[in-house]
């Protein structure tokens, strides 16, 4: 067990300490014992960095989630959604000492991947996921690589994202003979998965890096930078400072570009809900939050400008979500639960 959290630390400080890799409480990892049948995974509502030997994780029985996913029978009529959202809350399991969390809302996928899972909404990569001609792009650039991936359309997260993934692995496997260790989803993100450490983080390095080299970027988007204000904090990092004086942002902006979820969680929302929360001024965005609250709007916002605006300069064509993949976000209960955990 304690080499699996371990692991579970090592890779989560390496998917987790990047803005450019994951943002706010975005992206999740996962480690499988084997040995017990147990899989270690982030926590619902925690950044990744949080994982420690006792916080922002939960374990899980791997088994009895795969089992579920590869039984279903769609044939018979009824709540997937809810389902599956049973089997995840049911399959807990207690680690003695340890508060007992809810697992992240894309514990399906994680359960039927490899030993270890990096999953990430990677700039980068969404260059890929979140223009047309990304999946015509990513053949060119992992051509000569020697690791596979696979591009699948955007689907629901949850239940039908996991089924999606499940079968588009199987059809991969069949016709080529070898795992996908990488997988590209469609305006949401990027999945390394392999059974070996070292291999799913260069892999994971790699996939990043040759998408930004190939864009031209410079590696300039590690962090993001507040100021502290009396109310809360101002943006300083550059290239939201750089977008507000040029362009208006605004929640019709936002609304216009639907990108990725946590697009919708985080930025959307707040605009909709708590206008006060993010407010542009004078060629400034300002949080009137706490660190917390400001750094990920903060990181989830520098995101999105990037992918936006790299995209653009690129003349490539933006792809966006569409009005009923906005709808079933805005409306997901497991949304609602990790919005509300701050
Ligand atoms: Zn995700």
């Amino acid at each position: 067990m304690q080499k699996t959290i371990k692991d579970l630390i090592e890779i989560s400080q390496y998917a987790g300490n990047r803005a450019d890799y994951t943002q706010g409480g975005g992206g999740n990892t996962s480690v499988k014992n084997f040995e017990n049948g147990t899989m270690l995974i982030k926590a619902s509502g925690y950044r990744l960095v949080d994982i420690n030997e006792n916080t922002a994780f939960v374990a899980v029985d791997k088994n009895k989630i795969e089992t579920y996913y590869k039984s279903v029978d769609l044939s018979v009529e009824k709540d997937y959604e809810k389902e599956s959202a049973e089997v995840s809350k049911t399959s807990v399991v207690e680690i003695s000492g340890m508060a007992t969390l809810r697992p992240s809302v894309e514990v399906g996928f994680h359960a039927i991947l490899k030993k270890y899972v990096i999953h990430t909404h990677s700039v980068y990569a969404n260059l890929l996921t979140c223009s047309q001609e990304g999946e015509t792009l990513a053949e060119k650039l992992f051509a000569g690589k020697d690791f596979g991936f696979i591009f699948l359309p955007y689907i629901n997260p949850g239940f039908e994202l996991t089924l999606a993934m499940m079968n588009k692995i199987d059809e991969y496997v069949k016709a080529t003979g070898k795992y996908p260790e990488v997988i590209f989803m469609k305006n949401h993100g990027l999945v390394v998965t392999g059974d070996y450490i070292e291999r799913v983080k260069a892999v994971n390095t790699d996939v990043n890096e040759t998408i930004r080299k190939y864009f031209g970027l410079e590696d300039n988007f590690r962090s993001v930078t507040l100021k502290a204000t009396e109310t809360g904090f101002v943006s300083e990092t550059p290239l939201v400072n750089e977008f507000v004086k040029a362009n208006v942002l605004d929640k019709a902006l936002l609304d216009e570009t639907p990108l990725y979820p946590d697009q919708l969680v985080y930025l959307n929302n707040i605009l909709a809900h708590s206008p006060n929360t993010l407010v542009v001024d004078g060629g400034k965005v300002y949080y009137n939050t706490d660190i917390k609250q400001a750094t990920t709007l903060e990181e989830t916002l520098a995101a999105y400008l990037f992918v936006v605006t790299t995209v653009k300069k690129a003349n490539l064509t933006v792809s966006k979500m569409n009005e009923k993949e906005v709808y079933f976000i805005n409306n997901w209960e497991a949304e609602k639960y990790r919005r509300s955990v701050k």
